[in-house]
């Protein structure tokens, strides 16, 4: 089923890979994907976001039938200048000096094939939505920015998991970043120290005390920064941490930060010092039921091209943890990356292949 032009699509991923498209500065790698579409029948659209802009895609079809969302990232993380794509017979790498960026450029290749292929044997289909977000790997940025009220779409399926195609990601954890800045007293370190109030010292205390690594089957806390003092004839008077909390459940989330905080708060207080926390949720978890609509579409476009699923949980957070925040139902599913985020990273050829087919496959029985 689908005969798709393999040729074609190897080109369409290696073009783009060679494209330098650091988050933020993804301009190049937009133009390719608009120029691409031009002549599908195919409206692209720019929204800004910061200093860039996302793009959507939309395709008309049978509005009687459900419109679908597919999504994916136009940026990636660097090493991305120069990317020579070396294709063997079985897969795709860099030269090893860069990142490859099959995470996420091969889903859009993936995509733009499918859209191709749509038009050349004229598919019956309904409405289909296509969202390129800017500046994912800084944070979900982006997306973030992007009005989700211009979508029709109900459900969604962002392409931006690694590993071979048949994973399909139901859940992804909360995320929230803490800082811990404690405020001591400064003295001379050698003529009065007693007068001072080490900071340093302050939170290295705090830091032993607080939760760290994984803390349940769902839920991790990490420090991941420290900075502080000035000079070693100061008592430190400043000392902060940045700390990371995640978990599948805002509740085991919530009960963390309620820990972290009095921890500080009673550590500060009895050495006397002063502490300042802040939180930011960076983004909300999801939680998909196997048997929602989402996850039977996405099982059920596979097994009609012989792609065997897994139902699986992912650490990280992706565009997708935000389209489930807007009540978009979606899942995040492989696009075959490998390696990613390093100069190893590859991608296998049949798995552009089966991606493809999996993007032909849910536009077919979306219904
Ligand atoms: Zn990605």
């Amino acid at each position: 089923m689908y005969d798709i032009n393999t040729k074609r699509l190897i080109k369409t991923f290696t073009d783009m890979a060679k494209i330098s498209s650091p988050s933020w500065g993804e301009n190049a790698m937009r133009g390719y994907i608009v120029n691409a579409v031009k002549k599908l029948g195919v409206t692209a659209r720019q929204f800004r976001s910061g200093e860039s802009y996302n793009l959507l895609l939309t395709v008309r079809g049978d509005t009687k039938r459900k419109p679908v969302l597919f999504s994916a990232h136009m940026d990636t993380v660097t090493p991305c200048d120069n990317v020579k794509p070396v294709v063997s017979q079985t897969k795709i790498t860099s030269d090893g000096t860069t990142i490859l960026g099959s995470d996420d450029k091969a889903a859009i290749a993936m995509f733009l094939e499918g859209l191709r292929y749509n038009k050349e044997i004229r598919m019956p289909h309904g409405p289909i939505e296509i969202l390129i977000s800017c500046a994912e790997e800084v944070g979900l940025r982006g997306i973030k920015e992007f009005d989700t009220s211009v979508l029709k779409a109900r459900h969604a399926f962002v392409f931006d998991s690694d590993g071979p195609v048949g994973k399909i990601v139901l859940q992804a954890p909360y995320h929230s970043t803490m800082s811990i800045a404690v405020t001591g007293r400064a003295a001379h370190a050698g003529m009065e120290p007693e007068k001072g109030i080490n900071a340093i010292n302050v939170l290295s205390e705090i830091i032993t005390l607080l939760p760290a690594s994984r803390i349940d089957h769902e839920t991790t806390v990490n420090v991941g920064t420290i900075s502080g003092g000035r000079a070693t004839n100061i008592v430190a008077e400043k000392a902060v941490c940045v700390l990371e909390a995640r978990s599948i459940d805002y509740r085991k989330l919530r009960k963390q930060e309620v820990l972290i905080r009095s921890i500080a708060k009673e550590t500060s207080a009895r050495f006397k010092a002063r502490c300042a926390i802040s939180r930011t949720l960076e983004y909300s978890g999801f939680t998909i039921h196997p048997d929602a609509v989402i996850s039977q579409i996405a099982a059920t476009a596979m097994a009609r091209i012989g792609i065997r699923h897994q139902f699986e949980v992912s650490g990280g957070g992706s565009d997708t943890n935000i389209l489930n925040a807007a009540g978009i139902s979606a899942v995040n599913l492989s696009a075959g990356m490998q390696r990613v985020h390093t100069t190893k990273e590859y991608v296998m050829i049949r798995d552009l292949i089966k991606g493809t087919k999996l993007v032909l496959s849910i536009i077919d029985i979306m219904r």
